[in-house]
């Protein structure tokens, strides 16, 4: 069997080995608590404050505008639930965001709303784009938050982030954005574009799993989640991980560093990867392919042949890639996402996910492009009209 290729980068990416190397010494001899006053105590502050400040700067921000997190997940929920907390004694009990988020925003405002606020869902276009009739009605001044992803994680759907943001301030409401897909292949700069709030995640950029950051704007009235020590003064209390924070600051500065060269060779890989499928498939319907994408990934649907068994022939022929997101594989719901853009059932339950990275090389294309229509065609003769 030819070497196993891997097509699921917006689940997980590997840790690169500057990454490793950079992140070493702290499961090492520099093993002390940043809060601790003696030389090993210094030395560790001294490391997470630099892994903070070299971040802020990936961000367009200032240090002091970033917290560290355990992950995407909590990011998101820091944001959502931590800024409408903060923001309900003000009249502004309600939080807007799209069907389209990841669960971590989802279920985040659902707790909103346990908590007595108000969710509201701004409808979507078929593009993937949201409408913007929808999001004026919504965001109105009684909201107190309003959350819209950059890059969607099924689909890789670009919104218009600065417009909205923009959009959203002008009636007093922070906007947040969850920018976990986003990192890496969009230019993200705090001092160009309005969000108040942004989430990322270490383990989509080469850094391990276990490892966010939320940059909070300054003046942003936003509440922890957590209670304990005065650590990040007191938005994060717990003792930082500071080899993590070392390496999602070596991370994305590589990220941003490679930001422009990466997104020209997924493009071209992913336009040929598309084209291959659907000069051989023409029925085949690619999610979001007419609207601006991040280059890397790709949801194609083949109608009458359904992903779970699509995702295993793949699998048994060394191809590694997911049905929706991650998190959904396993359960046989279609997407959320592609329910939300107006996706039949039946197409919906055909979605393959396939998302390029790192791994991919023009030769994996190659591969796939080969395989995936002779594996269609295939399940096609199999299935009785
Ligand atoms: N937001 C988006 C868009 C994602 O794709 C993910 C992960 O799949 C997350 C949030 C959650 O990040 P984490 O896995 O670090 O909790």
């Amino acid at each position: 069997m030819p070497e196993p290729v891997y097509f699921d980068h917006a689940a997980t990416t590997p840790v690169r080995q500057e990454v490793l190397a950079a992140m070493q010494p702290f499961f090492g001899p520099r093993f002390g608590n940043p809060s601790s006053v003696h030389r090993w105590g210094r030395e560790a502050r001294t490391a997470l404050d630099a892994a903070r400040e070299r971040l802020a700067r990936c961000l367009g921000a200032a240090s002091d505008e970033v917290v560290f997190t355990s992950c995407g997940t909590e990011a998101d929920n820091m944001a959502v639930i931590g800024v409408w907390r903060a923001r309900q004694e003000s009249g502004r009990r309600a939080v807007v965001t799209t069907p389209i988020e990841h669960k971590a925003v989802l279920a985040a405002a659902h707790q909103v709303a346990r908590e007595g606020g108000e969710e509201r869902l701004v409808g979507m276009q078929q593009s993937g784009l949201v409408d913007d009739g929808s999001f004026d009605a919504l965001v109105t001044d009684d909201v107190a938050l309003c959350s819209v992803m950059w890059v969607n994680n099924e689909i890789g759907v670009l919104q218009d982030v600065p417009a909205l943001a923009k959009r959203a301030k002008a009636r007093g409401v922070v906007f947040h954005t969850d920018a976990v897909q986003a990192f890496g292949k969009v230019e993200i700069d705090a001092r160009r574009a309005a969000f108040d709030v942004l989430s990322i995640s270490g383990h989509k950029i080469g850094a391990p799993k276990g490892i966010g950051a939320l940059y909070i704007r300054r003046g942003t009235p936003i509440e922890p989640l957590m209670f304990g020590g005065t650590q990040d003064r007191g938005r994060r209390p717990g003792t930082e991980n500071v080899a993590m924070a070392v390496g999602l600051a070596k991370a994305a500065e590589l990220a941003v560093a490679e930001r422009e060269h990466e997104w020209a060779k997924l493009e071209a890989q992913r336009d040929h990867l598309e084209a291959a499928i659907l000069a051989r498939i023409p029925d085949a319907v690619i999610h979001g392919r007419g609207s601006p994408r991040a280059p890397h990934i790709t949801n194609v649907s083949v109608p009458g042949v359904d992903s779970e068994s699509m995702l295993m022939a793949l699998d048994l022929r060394g191809v590694a890639c997911s049905a929706g997101s991650a998190c959904q594989s396993g359960s046989i719901s279609p997407s959320h996402v592609l329910s939300a853009i107006g996706v039949s059932p039946d197409l919906a339950s055909a979605a393959i996910r396939l998302s390029l990275g790192a791994l991919t090389t023009d030769a994996c294309i190659d591969r796939v492009a080969e395989l995936f229509p002779a594996l269609v065609e295939k399940a096609r003769r199999l299935t009785p009209a």
